[in-house]
């Protein structure tokens, strides 16, 4: 069976990787010829609106996934007219745009921080009243890793963010004072079979994710989580891995957003579960069983933001594995991640804290 994959970063590199052990195989489509996927996967070079590199793609192909929401969803149209696309097409639709998610996600019982859509520059007035400061300006279309965002503390902050960002749809969210930011990766099979890995605790410094820990399986919030992805996977008849981030305040979770695919903060599944997030979205796709997610030991991860650390270094830290997407360094690009597990929480952290001494950012 031959597994299509729009998209070759690294979630692409990775789920590619991940079908090796599954007995598929995989092409990608990327518009760079040096994309982190081509080293395990066939490529095709195009752009995603190339529909004559996408036909090449298409050709031969059992089934297609992707590894980044903005795929075009007349392009995930277009292949499904062909062949199957999972997740389906209006999961992208639908996370693609803050808002349409909002009204999804809030249809299903899902909490958010308080809102408010803006078009014109007396909306952005009358969202401050209501939403009040301080608060987030963000596009309501192709944001991401804090990109196209801009916080407003005071009413000095407003006229500033609109002469940024004005012009195109846009969304107020209040500033959640958050205790901490979780995530739920969720994976539902075609034939409706759902697993859930445990509640992840992640830190992001500058809207970046910088590191992501395993929760305790009996987290109070854990309930709450899985309650809201069970709803999502669902009502969109999904087929792959969700992955929904929340703020959480006291006991309380409002999401922040959904994302219809593998995701960062489950990079640590590749060694501390099994199956790991790629291999059960690859199977979910590929119409394979699930392997309800086992979580092997306290596992956590470290991103590589802007460079690579040294291998030799992280060598030397005991339970660290690197993943380096082989890009080239920049800053606030991710680069890699290592992966940290231990055989105890305690043992966790100070992996984790030997490996973020020797990881720049
Ligand atoms: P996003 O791209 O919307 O996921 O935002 C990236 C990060 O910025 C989040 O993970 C939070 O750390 C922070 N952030 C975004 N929106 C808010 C908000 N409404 N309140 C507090 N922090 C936020």
């Amino acid at each position: 069976m031959i597994v299509g994959i729009v998209g070759g970063g690294q979630l692409g590199r990775m789920l590619a990787h991940a079908t090796i052990p599954l007995g598929l195989t995989c092409r990608v489509i990327d518009p760079s010829p040096t994309c982190p996927a081509r080293v395990v996967a066939e490529q095709i070079v195009g752009e995603y609106d190339d529909y004559a590199a996408l036909a090449e793609f298409v050709r031969g192909l059992d089934v297609v996934t992707y590894e980044f929401e903005n795929v075009p969803v007349e392009t995930a149209e277009w292949l499904n007219d062909r062949i199957p696309v999972f997740p389906p097409p209006r999961a992208l639709a639908v996370a693609q745009d803050r808002l349409t998610e909002k009204q999804f996600l809030q249809g299903l019982g899902a909490k958010f921080p308080r809102f408010a859509a803006i078009e014109t520059r007396d909306d952005l007035d009358r969202a401050v009243a209501t939403v009040k400061l301080p608060a987030v300006l963000k596009t309501r279309r192709f944001g991401y890793d804090g990109k196209g965002q801009v916080v407003l503390r005071n009413p000095a902050d407003v006229e500033p963010a609109w002469l940024r960002l004005g012009g195109r749809p846009l969304i107020l969210e209040e500033l959640v004072g958050f205790d901490r930011e979780v995530s739920l990766l969720a994976v539902r099979d075609r034939g409706g079979a759902t697993g859930f890995y445990p509640l992840i605790e992640n830190v992001h410094r500058e809207g970046i994710l910088r590191t992501s820990r395993v929760l305790l399986s009996d987290d109070p919030a854990i309930g709450q989580a899985v309650a809201v992805a069970t709803h999502a996977l669902h009502a969109l008849n999904y087929v792959g891995v969700l992955a929904i981030e929340y703020f959480q305040r006291g006991t309380e979770l409002l999401v922040n957003e959904m994302a219809p695919r593998v995701h960062n903060s489950g990079h640590w599944t590749i060694e501390g579960a099994s199956p790991s997030q790629f291999s059960n979205h690859m199977r979910a796709v590929a119409g394979l069983a699930l392997g309800p997610p086992e979580v092997y030991s306290s596992a956590g991860m470290v991103n590589c933001i802007g460079a690579m650390p040294n291998p030799e270094l992280i060598s030397g830290v005991a339970g660290a594995a690197i993943h380096d997407y082989g890009k080239s360094p920049r800053a606030n690009r991710k680069v890699g991640h290592i992966t940290v597990t231990a055989p105890s929480r305690e043992m966790r952290e100070e992996r984790m804290r030997a490996v973020e001494k020797l990881v720049v950012s």
